[in-house]
């Protein structure tokens, strides 16, 4: 049996550094704030290239604080529009309605899966005065092109890095960092546990290179309060918890080999995988580094659903990512959109398949003749 992912796998090998760096903090009497977590905001500014790092609550919150903040900063108003791509998780557009502001779903390009600058482009409008490019599944979303986009319509670039954590771009972001997450002006991040990055509960993160962005974060998530007792802002309670950065800061120094080791499991797939009924995931060329493979993806069109069911009933666990697009959610029927046929077909097509680091050759050989002996 080979589930889509098994998180106790995931997290044995550091299994002993994990319940000492657990004890260190259960023993130091500081559960909220303080050096744990002020010490992985350094290690992740650090690695993304950006100056600032306020740790939150969840991926979702590091969203909807960034563009809450530049709301008080003056920057967004009520009703303006953020474009998204529209096969994200629904995440990407709950942060941006959670704040007052109307996501434009955009179609990706079917071959990367994620947002072009043709798309932003012909999707502007008066009101549009931010982009939120999602790294889905791990691979970068930019380019010069939308770069150029976004400079020249002065939108506000917030990456969704949720998926992402450690790709690096092949060209160059708005700042002086190629890394996914200081891309742009401002990201946000995700340690939900599936994530290459995951904690053992919930926790994301604010990154930015914009001093007053990463004050006014910090200051929304503590109840809008920049002193105690003194609130400024209408904010809400957003912390990473100081056993959870702990969690974290034991599992960064791990991440390069994770992601490695993924995208070694990539190309076995990639190379062993021939049947014509399976349309393979785009492979980064360079060095590989823009994407950490968060999700193998593939494309089955017809017949994905057959798929799924033929590898569970051989013991290899999937998954759908996603199924339905948040537009065609109930709770966004009321959202104007444009057609959108390219997000519709892929949830139709799309199958992730396991891509765990602790995942064995012969794990990753046994999928590959599965897949190849699907008719
Ligand atoms: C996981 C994820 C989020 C949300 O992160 P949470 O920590 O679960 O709130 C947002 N966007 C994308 C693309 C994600 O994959």
């Amino acid at each position: 049996m080979i589930p889509h992912l098994d998180l106790k796998l995931v997290n044995e090998p550091y299994l002993e550094e994990l319940q000492a760096a657990a004890a260190r903090v259960i023993a130091s009497g500081r559960y909220i704030g303080g050096g744990e977590v002020e010490r992985l905001e350094n290690a992740v500014a650090l690695r993304c290239g950006v100056p600032h790092a306020v740790g939150v609550a969840n991926g979702l919150d590091a969203l909807r604080l960034i563009l809450m903040a530049y709301k008080v900063m003056g920057m967004l108003a009520d009703g303006d529009e953020v474009i998204v791509p529209a096969n994200t998780y629904i995440a990407s557009f709950l942060a941006v309605s959670q704040a007052g502001l109307v996501p434009v779903a955009v179609d990706p390009d079917p071959v990367t899966m994620n947002l072009t600058a043709s798309g932003v482009r012909d999707a502007l409008t008066e009101r549009t005065k931010g982009v939120m490019p999602v790294h889905l599944y791990g691979r970068v979303a930019w380019s010069d092109e939308l770069a150029r986009v976004a400079t020249d319509h002065r939108l506000l670039v917030v990456e969704d890095c949720a998926q992402a954590l450690g790709a690096r771009s092949g060209v160059a972001g708005l700042f002086d960092s190629r890394m996914a997450g200081g891309l742009g002006h401002a990201a946000g991040i995700s340690f939900y546990p599936t994530k290459n990055l995951g904690a053992l509960g919930d926790g994301g993160m604010v990154l930015t290179h914009d001093a007053e962005l990463a004050r006014t974060v910090r200051a929304l998530a503590n109840y809008g309060s920049t002193e105690r007792y003194h609130n400024q802002y209408i904010g809400l309670n957003s912390r990473l918890d100081p056993i959870q950065a702990a969690m974290l800061m034991v599992k960064i120094n791990h991440l390069d080999e994770v992601n490695r080791r993924r995208a070694e499991i990539a190309r076995k797939y990639s190379s062993g995988v021939v049947n014509p009924l399976i349309e393979l995931p785009l492979m980064p060329a360079g060095d590989g580094l823009e994407c950490v493979w968060h999700q193998y993806v593939v494309r089955v069109p017809e017949h994905r659903d057959r798929m799924k069911l033929y590898l569970d009933a051989r013991g290899v666990g999937t998954d759908v990512h996603y199924p339905c697009p948040p537009h065609l959610q109930p709770c966004y029927r009321e959202l104007k959109h444009s057609p959108l046929p390219v997000a519709e077909r892929l949830a139709g097509e799309v199958l992730s398949l396991p891509i765990g680091q602790y995942l064995s050759d012969e794990d990753v050989d046994t999928i590959v003749n599965l897949l190849d002996n699907f008719r």
